[in-house]
Protein backbone atom coordinates (compact mmCIF):
# COMPACT_ATOMS: atom_id res chain seq x y z
CA UNK A 1 0.00 0.00 0.00
CA UNK A 2 1.40 3.50 -0.90
CA UNK A 3 2.11 5.74 2.03
CA UNK A 4 0.05 8.15 0.73
CA UNK A 5 -2.82 5.89 0.86
CA UNK A 6 -1.61 4.76 4.19
CA UNK A 7 -2.25 7.81 6.25
CA UNK A 8 -5.86 8.14 3.79
CA UNK A 9 -6.91 4.70 5.77
CA UNK A 10 -6.03 5.70 9.10
CA UNK A 11 -7.97 8.65 9.50
CA UNK A 12 -10.58 7.42 11.34
CA UNK A 13 -8.39 5.63 14.20
CA UNK A 14 -11.59 4.86 16.08
CA UNK A 15 -12.09 1.96 14.17
CA UNK A 16 -8.97 0.77 13.21
CA UNK A 17 -9.41 -2.81 15.18
CA UNK A 18 -10.05 -5.97 15.24
CA UNK A 19 -13.60 -7.11 15.45
CA UNK A 20 -15.12 -4.28 13.67
CA UNK A 21 -17.20 -4.45 10.35
CA UNK A 22 -17.90 -1.53 8.32
CA UNK A 23 -21.64 -1.73 6.44
CA UNK A 24 -22.20 0.70 3.67
CA UNK A 25 -25.53 0.90 3.05
CA UNK A 26 -28.68 1.24 5.84
CA UNK A 27 -31.37 0.34 4.03
CA UNK A 28 -33.73 -2.98 4.33
CA UNK A 29 -30.35 -5.59 4.09
CA UNK A 30 -27.75 -3.12 6.03
CA UNK A 31 -29.66 -2.81 8.76
CA UNK A 32 -30.24 -6.71 9.29
CA UNK A 33 -26.80 -7.81 8.71
CA UNK A 34 -26.04 -4.86 10.91
CA UNK A 35 -28.07 -6.48 13.57
CA UNK A 36 -27.09 -10.06 12.92
CA UNK A 37 -23.18 -8.76 13.19
CA UNK A 38 -23.76 -7.49 16.70
CA UNK A 39 -25.60 -10.61 18.05
CA UNK A 40 -22.41 -12.00 17.04
CA UNK A 41 -20.31 -9.70 19.56
CA UNK A 42 -18.78 -7.48 16.13
CA UNK A 43 -18.76 -4.08 16.47
CA UNK A 44 -20.42 -2.63 13.35
CA UNK A 45 -20.16 1.19 11.89
CA UNK A 46 -23.09 1.60 8.81
CA UNK A 47 -22.64 4.45 6.70
CA UNK A 48 -25.53 5.59 4.27
CA UNK A 49 -25.50 8.25 1.79
CA UNK A 50 -29.02 9.76 2.50
CA UNK A 51 -30.40 11.30 5.35
CA UNK A 52 -33.99 10.33 4.82
CA UNK A 53 -35.47 7.79 3.08
CA UNK A 54 -39.16 8.77 1.11
CA UNK A 55 -42.49 7.29 2.07
CA UNK A 56 -43.32 6.06 -1.37
CA UNK A 57 -46.02 3.47 -0.72
CA UNK A 58 -43.12 0.80 -1.59
CA UNK A 59 -44.51 -2.85 0.08
CA UNK A 60 -43.21 -6.36 0.23
CA UNK A 61 -44.41 -9.48 0.44
CA UNK A 62 -42.83 -12.87 2.03
CA UNK A 63 -42.03 -10.54 4.91
CA UNK A 64 -43.31 -12.35 8.00
CA UNK A 65 -44.04 -11.35 11.70
CA UNK A 66 -41.57 -13.79 12.81
CA UNK A 67 -38.91 -12.84 10.59
CA UNK A 68 -38.56 -9.18 11.86
CA UNK A 69 -39.31 -10.40 15.73
CA UNK A 70 -36.40 -12.23 14.96
CA UNK A 71 -34.29 -9.54 13.90
CA UNK A 72 -35.00 -7.21 16.21
CA UNK A 73 -35.46 -9.31 19.28
CA UNK A 74 -39.07 -8.23 20.22
CA UNK A 75 -42.58 -8.57 19.29
CA UNK A 76 -44.47 -5.97 17.19
CA UNK A 77 -46.12 -3.18 19.46
CA UNK A 78 -48.94 -0.73 19.50
CA UNK A 79 -46.90 2.00 18.62
CA UNK A 80 -45.43 0.35 15.36
CA UNK A 81 -47.28 0.91 12.60
CA UNK A 82 -48.47 -2.78 11.04
CA UNK A 83 -50.19 -4.13 7.49
CA UNK A 84 -51.85 -6.79 6.25
CA UNK A 85 -50.40 -10.32 7.01
CA UNK A 86 -49.37 -10.74 3.67
CA UNK A 87 -47.98 -7.72 2.74
CA UNK A 88 -45.90 -4.82 4.83
CA UNK A 89 -45.19 -1.59 3.90
CA UNK A 90 -41.63 -1.25 3.15
CA UNK A 91 -41.53 1.82 5.72
CA UNK A 92 -42.98 -0.34 8.74
CA UNK A 93 -40.52 -3.17 7.89
CA UNK A 94 -38.00 0.03 8.05
CA UNK A 95 -38.89 1.49 11.14
CA UNK A 96 -38.58 -1.79 13.20
CA UNK A 97 -35.29 -2.21 11.96
CA UNK A 98 -34.12 0.99 12.53
CA UNK A 99 -35.19 1.16 16.07
CA UNK A 100 -33.51 -1.99 16.58
CA UNK A 101 -30.41 -0.70 15.34
CA UNK A 102 -30.46 2.57 17.45
CA UNK A 103 -31.02 1.05 20.74
CA UNK A 104 -28.10 -1.23 19.76
CA UNK A 105 -24.95 -0.06 21.73
CA UNK A 106 -22.80 -1.96 19.08
CA UNK A 107 -24.06 -0.60 16.17
CA UNK A 108 -23.01 3.28 14.79
CA UNK A 109 -25.26 4.93 11.97
CA UNK A 110 -23.93 7.61 10.12
CA UNK A 111 -25.93 9.49 7.35
CA UNK A 112 -24.85 11.62 4.67
CA UNK A 113 -21.94 9.49 4.65
CA UNK A 114 -21.51 8.41 0.68
CA UNK A 115 -18.99 5.51 0.23
CA UNK A 116 -16.68 6.64 -2.99
CA UNK A 117 -13.57 3.67 -2.62
CA UNK A 118 -13.37 0.76 -1.26
CA UNK A 119 -9.68 -0.74 -0.41
CA UNK A 120 -8.13 -3.78 1.48
CA UNK A 121 -4.87 -4.89 2.25
CA UNK A 122 -3.25 -8.32 4.14
CA UNK A 123 -4.42 -6.44 7.70
CA UNK A 124 -8.23 -4.39 7.08
CA UNK A 125 -10.78 -3.36 4.27
CA UNK A 126 -11.81 0.49 4.55
CA UNK A 127 -13.79 2.93 2.73
CA UNK A 128 -13.80 6.53 2.09
CA UNK A 129 -16.55 8.54 2.07
CA UNK A 130 -17.32 12.08 -0.31
CA UNK A 131 -16.70 14.07 2.96
CA UNK A 132 -13.18 13.05 2.99
CA UNK A 133 -13.12 10.13 5.93
CA UNK A 134 -11.76 6.94 5.94
CA UNK A 135 -13.28 3.78 8.02
CA UNK A 136 -11.36 0.81 8.57
CA UNK A 137 -12.21 -2.57 9.64
CA UNK A 138 -11.98 -6.32 9.44
CA UNK A 139 -14.37 -6.55 7.05
CA UNK A 140 -16.10 -4.17 4.94
CA UNK A 141 -19.78 -5.30 4.12
CA UNK A 142 -21.28 -3.58 0.76
CA UNK A 143 -25.61 -3.65 0.98
CA UNK A 144 -25.64 -0.56 -0.83
CA UNK A 145 -28.46 -1.87 -3.01
CA UNK A 146 -28.48 -2.62 -6.94
CA UNK A 147 -26.06 -0.22 -8.29
CA UNK A 148 -23.57 -0.69 -5.42
CA UNK A 149 -20.06 0.81 -5.16
CA UNK A 150 -18.81 -1.91 -3.44
CA UNK A 151 -19.40 -4.87 -5.97
CA UNK A 152 -17.23 -3.09 -8.01
CA UNK A 153 -14.32 -4.04 -6.18
CA UNK A 154 -16.34 -7.22 -5.23
CA UNK A 155 -16.92 -7.95 -8.82
CA UNK A 156 -14.79 -5.43 -11.23
CA UNK A 157 -16.02 -8.23 -14.26
CA UNK A 158 -19.43 -7.69 -13.58
CA UNK A 159 -20.13 -4.53 -11.78
CA UNK A 160 -23.82 -3.45 -13.04
CA UNK A 161 -27.11 -5.30 -12.38
CA UNK A 162 -29.16 -5.20 -15.97
CA UNK A 163 -32.52 -3.77 -16.93
CA UNK A 164 -35.03 -6.77 -17.14
CA UNK A 165 -36.96 -4.57 -20.29
CA UNK A 166 -39.61 -3.44 -18.01
CA UNK A 167 -40.86 -1.49 -15.38
CA UNK A 168 -43.33 -1.23 -12.18
CA UNK A 169 -45.85 1.50 -11.60
CA UNK A 170 -46.23 2.04 -7.66
CA UNK A 171 -49.15 3.66 -6.04
CA UNK A 172 -50.88 3.63 -2.69
CA UNK A 173 -54.35 5.37 -2.18
CA UNK A 174 -56.71 5.82 1.12
CA UNK A 175 -59.91 3.89 1.48
CA UNK A 176 -62.00 7.65 1.95
CA UNK A 177 -61.39 8.41 -1.40
CA UNK A 178 -62.53 4.82 -3.00
CA UNK A 179 -64.68 3.48 0.06
CA UNK A 180 -68.58 2.58 0.00
CA UNK A 181 -68.61 1.84 -3.63
CA UNK A 182 -66.51 -1.43 -3.73
CA UNK A 183 -65.91 -4.63 -2.07
CA UNK A 184 -62.41 -4.57 -0.13
CA UNK A 185 -60.29 -6.97 -0.69
CA UNK A 186 -59.42 -9.56 1.83
CA UNK A 187 -55.49 -10.61 0.06
CA UNK A 188 -53.48 -9.89 -2.40
CA UNK A 189 -54.96 -9.94 -6.10
CA UNK A 190 -52.76 -10.69 -8.88
CA UNK A 191 -54.65 -10.23 -11.77
CA UNK A 192 -53.09 -10.63 -15.54
CA UNK A 193 -54.80 -8.52 -18.81
CA UNK A 194 -53.87 -8.49 -22.16
CA UNK A 195 -49.93 -7.12 -21.85
CA UNK A 196 -50.20 -6.54 -18.26
CA UNK A 197 -49.99 -7.70 -14.45
CA UNK A 198 -51.26 -6.06 -11.49
CA UNK A 199 -50.47 -6.47 -7.84
CA UNK A 200 -53.12 -4.95 -5.44
CA UNK A 201 -52.95 -5.59 -2.16
CA UNK A 202 -54.61 -4.09 1.56
CA UNK A 203 -53.00 -2.07 4.10
CA UNK A 204 -53.53 -0.92 7.09
CA UNK A 205 -53.78 3.17 7.41
CA UNK A 206 -50.76 5.22 8.05
CA UNK A 207 -50.94 5.13 11.61
CA UNK A 208 -51.23 1.39 11.43
CA UNK A 209 -54.71 1.02 12.06
CA UNK A 210 -56.95 -1.55 10.17
CA UNK A 211 -60.62 -0.18 10.81
CA UNK A 212 -62.55 -0.04 8.18
CA UNK A 213 -62.60 4.17 6.31
CA UNK A 214 -58.60 4.32 7.65
CA UNK A 215 -57.04 1.30 5.21
CA UNK A 216 -55.28 2.07 1.88
CA UNK A 217 -54.72 0.00 -1.03
CA UNK A 218 -51.30 -0.56 -2.79
CA UNK A 219 -50.53 -1.16 -5.85
CA UNK A 220 -48.04 -2.92 -8.42
CA UNK A 221 -48.80 -2.79 -12.39
CA UNK A 222 -45.74 -4.28 -13.95
CA UNK A 223 -45.93 -2.36 -17.66
CA UNK A 224 -43.67 -3.33 -20.43
CA UNK A 225 -44.44 -1.10 -23.14
CA UNK A 226 -42.78 2.46 -21.80
CA UNK A 227 -39.33 1.64 -22.05
CA UNK A 228 -38.55 4.68 -24.88
CA UNK A 229 -40.16 6.62 -22.04
CA UNK A 230 -37.47 5.71 -19.16
CA UNK A 231 -34.56 6.38 -21.67
CA UNK A 232 -35.96 9.37 -22.46
CA UNK A 233 -36.03 10.29 -18.78
CA UNK A 234 -32.55 8.88 -18.29
CA UNK A 235 -33.88 6.19 -15.92
CA UNK A 236 -32.30 3.55 -18.41
CA UNK A 237 -29.02 4.09 -20.07
CA UNK A 238 -27.71 1.17 -22.22
CA UNK A 239 -28.84 -1.68 -20.48
CA UNK A 240 -28.02 -0.53 -16.81
CA UNK A 241 -30.77 1.27 -14.10
CA UNK A 242 -29.67 4.44 -13.18
CA UNK A 243 -33.36 5.71 -10.94
CA UNK A 244 -36.89 5.24 -10.91
CA UNK A 245 -38.93 7.98 -12.63
CA UNK A 246 -40.71 10.54 -10.15
CA UNK A 247 -43.94 11.47 -9.81
CA UNK A 248 -43.04 15.09 -11.25
CA UNK A 249 -41.35 13.46 -14.00
CA UNK A 250 -44.39 11.15 -15.20
CA UNK A 251 -45.51 13.43 -18.80
CA UNK A 252 -49.08 14.45 -18.54
CA UNK A 253 -49.95 12.39 -21.90
CA UNK A 254 -48.40 9.27 -20.00
CA UNK A 255 -50.66 9.88 -17.39
CA UNK A 256 -53.94 10.02 -19.12
CA UNK A 257 -52.73 6.93 -20.95
CA UNK A 258 -52.38 5.50 -17.74
CA UNK A 259 -56.31 6.82 -16.52
CA UNK A 260 -57.37 4.92 -19.37
CA UNK A 261 -55.55 1.90 -19.44
CA UNK A 262 -56.78 1.10 -16.06
CA UNK A 263 -59.84 -0.43 -17.53
CA UNK A 264 -58.37 -3.69 -17.72
CA UNK A 265 -58.48 -3.70 -14.33
CA UNK A 266 -61.62 -4.80 -12.21
CA UNK A 267 -63.03 -2.24 -9.35
CA UNK A 268 -61.52 -1.26 -6.84
CA UNK A 269 -57.97 -1.53 -8.82
CA UNK A 270 -59.26 0.70 -11.85
CA UNK A 271 -60.81 3.56 -8.75
CA UNK A 272 -57.71 3.05 -6.58
CA UNK A 273 -55.12 3.81 -10.19
CA UNK A 274 -57.43 6.40 -11.34
CA UNK A 275 -57.21 8.25 -7.81
CA UNK A 276 -53.27 7.92 -7.59
CA UNK A 277 -52.78 9.37 -10.80
CA UNK A 278 -55.23 12.24 -10.45
CA UNK A 279 -53.07 12.86 -7.53
CA UNK A 280 -49.70 12.36 -9.38
CA UNK A 281 -49.36 10.11 -6.52
CA UNK A 282 -47.42 7.15 -8.53
CA UNK A 283 -43.63 6.40 -8.91
CA UNK A 284 -42.31 4.12 -12.03
CA UNK A 285 -39.27 1.80 -11.25
CA UNK A 286 -37.76 0.29 -14.25
CA UNK A 287 -36.96 -3.32 -12.90
CA UNK A 288 -33.30 -4.38 -12.51
CA UNK A 289 -31.93 -7.91 -12.18
CA UNK A 290 -28.61 -9.51 -11.41
CA UNK A 291 -26.94 -13.01 -11.41
CA UNK A 292 -24.81 -13.13 -9.32
CA UNK A 293 -20.80 -15.35 -9.97
CA UNK A 294 -19.30 -14.12 -6.69
CA UNK A 295 -20.02 -12.41 -3.69
CA UNK A 296 -16.64 -11.53 -1.97
CA UNK A 297 -13.43 -10.67 -2.80
CA UNK A 298 -10.77 -10.74 0.16
CA UNK A 299 -12.25 -8.63 2.91
CA UNK A 300 -14.97 -7.40 0.78
CA UNK A 301 -18.31 -9.08 1.12
CA UNK A 302 -21.86 -8.45 -0.78
CA UNK A 303 -25.66 -8.79 1.11
CA UNK A 304 -29.04 -8.24 0.06
CA UNK A 305 -29.41 -6.04 -3.41
CA UNK A 306 -25.69 -5.50 -4.07
CA UNK A 307 -25.48 -9.01 -3.67
CA UNK A 308 -28.33 -10.17 -6.43
CA UNK A 309 -30.96 -8.07 -7.63
CA UNK A 310 -34.17 -10.58 -8.48
CA UNK A 311 -37.32 -9.30 -9.97
CA UNK A 312 -39.69 -8.15 -7.43
CA UNK A 313 -42.23 -10.81 -9.12
CA UNK A 314 -40.03 -13.28 -7.06
CA UNK A 315 -41.15 -10.99 -3.65
CA UNK A 316 -37.69 -13.13 -2.21
CA UNK A 317 -35.42 -10.14 -1.92
CA UNK A 318 -35.98 -9.43 1.88
CA UNK A 319 -35.69 -13.12 2.28
CA UNK A 320 -32.32 -13.64 0.70
CA UNK A 321 -31.34 -10.39 2.36
CA UNK A 322 -32.32 -11.82 6.06
CA UNK A 323 -30.45 -15.35 4.87
CA UNK A 324 -27.52 -13.29 3.28
CA UNK A 325 -27.36 -11.36 7.05
CA UNK A 326 -27.30 -14.64 8.90
CA UNK A 327 -24.41 -16.11 6.96
CA UNK A 328 -22.21 -13.20 6.94
CA UNK A 329 -22.50 -12.76 10.70
CA UNK A 330 -21.31 -16.37 11.34
CA UNK A 331 -18.59 -15.74 8.91
CA UNK A 332 -17.55 -13.06 9.68
CA UNK A 333 -17.89 -14.19 13.24
CA UNK A 334 -15.20 -17.15 12.57
CA UNK A 335 -13.22 -14.59 10.54
CA UNK A 336 -11.97 -12.72 13.92
CA UNK A 337 -12.07 -15.35 16.10
CA UNK A 338 -8.39 -16.28 14.14
CA UNK A 339 -9.38 -17.72 11.21
CA UNK A 340 -8.05 -15.64 7.82
CA UNK A 341 -10.40 -13.54 7.29
CA UNK A 342 -10.94 -13.88 3.28
CA UNK A 343 -10.96 -17.90 4.10
CA UNK A 344 -14.12 -17.06 6.45
CA UNK A 345 -15.77 -14.77 3.86
CA UNK A 346 -15.00 -18.09 1.29
CA UNK A 347 -17.72 -20.07 3.34
CA UNK A 348 -19.99 -17.17 3.04
CA UNK A 349 -19.79 -17.39 -0.38
CA UNK A 350 -20.04 -21.07 -0.68
CA UNK A 351 -23.17 -20.81 1.71
CA UNK A 352 -25.03 -18.75 -0.42
CA UNK A 353 -23.92 -18.47 -4.16
CA UNK A 354 -25.59 -21.40 -5.66
CA UNK A 355 -29.00 -20.65 -3.89
CA UNK A 356 -29.12 -16.43 -4.47
CA UNK A 357 -28.47 -17.39 -7.97
CA UNK A 358 -31.52 -19.99 -8.44
CA UNK A 359 -33.45 -17.42 -7.10
CA UNK A 360 -32.63 -15.16 -9.31
CA UNK A 361 -32.60 -17.03 -12.44
CA UNK A 362 -36.63 -18.25 -11.25
CA UNK A 363 -37.12 -14.97 -11.65
CA UNK A 364 -35.40 -14.40 -14.87
CA UNK A 365 -38.26 -16.79 -16.55
CA UNK A 366 -40.82 -14.55 -15.78
CA UNK A 367 -39.19 -11.11 -17.04
CA UNK A 368 -38.13 -12.98 -20.43
CA UNK A 369 -41.54 -13.60 -21.21
CA UNK A 370 -43.40 -10.86 -19.48
CA UNK A 371 -41.13 -7.91 -21.27
CA UNK A 372 -41.13 -10.68 -24.47
CA UNK A 373 -44.95 -10.62 -24.99
CA UNK A 374 -44.83 -6.63 -25.05
CA UNK A 375 -41.09 -6.52 -27.18
C1 LIG B 1 -40.45 -2.19 -6.85
C2 LIG B 1 -39.86 -3.22 -5.94
C3 LIG B 1 -40.70 -4.12 -5.26
C4 LIG B 1 -40.14 -5.10 -4.43
N1 LIG B 1 -40.98 -5.98 -3.81
C5 LIG B 1 -40.47 -6.95 -3.01
C6 LIG B 1 -41.32 -7.87 -2.33
O1 LIG B 1 -42.54 -7.85 -2.49
N2 LIG B 1 -40.73 -8.78 -1.49
C7 LIG B 1 -39.38 -8.84 -1.30
O2 LIG B 1 -38.90 -9.68 -0.52
N3 LIG B 1 -38.55 -7.99 -1.94
C8 LIG B 1 -39.06 -7.05 -2.78
N4 LIG B 1 -38.22 -6.17 -3.39
C9 LIG B 1 -36.77 -6.27 -3.12
C10 LIG B 1 -36.45 -5.72 -1.73
O3 LIG B 1 -36.97 -4.41 -1.60
C11 LIG B 1 -34.92 -5.68 -1.51
O4 LIG B 1 -34.37 -6.92 -1.91
C12 LIG B 1 -34.60 -5.47 -0.04
O5 LIG B 1 -35.29 -4.33 0.43
C13 LIG B 1 -33.11 -5.30 0.20
O6 LIG B 1 -32.68 -4.11 -0.40
P1 LIG B 1 -31.22 -3.56 -0.01
O7 LIG B 1 -31.26 -3.03 1.37
O8 LIG B 1 -30.23 -4.60 -0.35
O9 LIG B 1 -30.99 -2.39 -1.07
P2 LIG B 1 -31.57 -0.92 -1.12
O10 LIG B 1 -32.95 -0.85 -0.56
O11 LIG B 1 -31.37 -0.44 -2.51
O12 LIG B 1 -30.64 -0.10 -0.14
C14 LIG B 1 -29.33 0.27 -0.47
C15 LIG B 1 -28.93 1.39 0.48
O13 LIG B 1 -27.58 1.72 0.25
C16 LIG B 1 -27.45 3.13 0.22
N5 LIG B 1 -26.30 3.42 -0.64
C17 LIG B 1 -26.17 3.18 -1.96
N6 LIG B 1 -24.97 3.57 -2.40
C18 LIG B 1 -24.32 4.06 -1.32
C19 LIG B 1 -23.01 4.62 -1.13
N7 LIG B 1 -22.15 4.75 -2.15
N8 LIG B 1 -22.66 5.03 0.12
C20 LIG B 1 -23.52 4.90 1.17
N9 LIG B 1 -24.76 4.38 1.04
C21 LIG B 1 -25.15 3.97 -0.19
C22 LIG B 1 -28.76 3.60 -0.39
O14 LIG B 1 -29.02 4.96 -0.11
C23 LIG B 1 -29.74 2.66 0.28
O15 LIG B 1 -30.16 3.14 1.52
C24 LIG B 1 -38.74 -5.18 -4.25
C25 LIG B 1 -37.90 -4.28 -4.92
C26 LIG B 1 -38.45 -3.33 -5.77
C27 LIG B 1 -37.52 -2.38 -6.52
Amino acid sequence: MSTKRRSAASADTAYERQGTAVVVGASLAGLMSALALSRAGIDVTMLERVTAFPRTGASLGGVTENMLVRLTGRARTDSDATTHDDVQSWSAIYTRLRSAVEADPRIRLRHAATVQHVGQDADAAWVSTADGRTYRAGVVIGADGHRSVVRRSVAPHHPDATFAGYMIWIGLADESAIAGRHRWPRAVDILYRGDGCLIGYPMAGPTGSVAPGARQLGWAWYDAGRNDLLREKGCVSGDVVQHTLRAADVPEATLRELADEADLWPSPWRDVIRDCVDRRAIIGTPIAEYVPDRLVNGRLALVGDAAHVPTPMTASGFGMSLADADAIADAVAVGLDGQPMAQALKDYERARLDSVRASVRSGQQFSRSFAGQAA
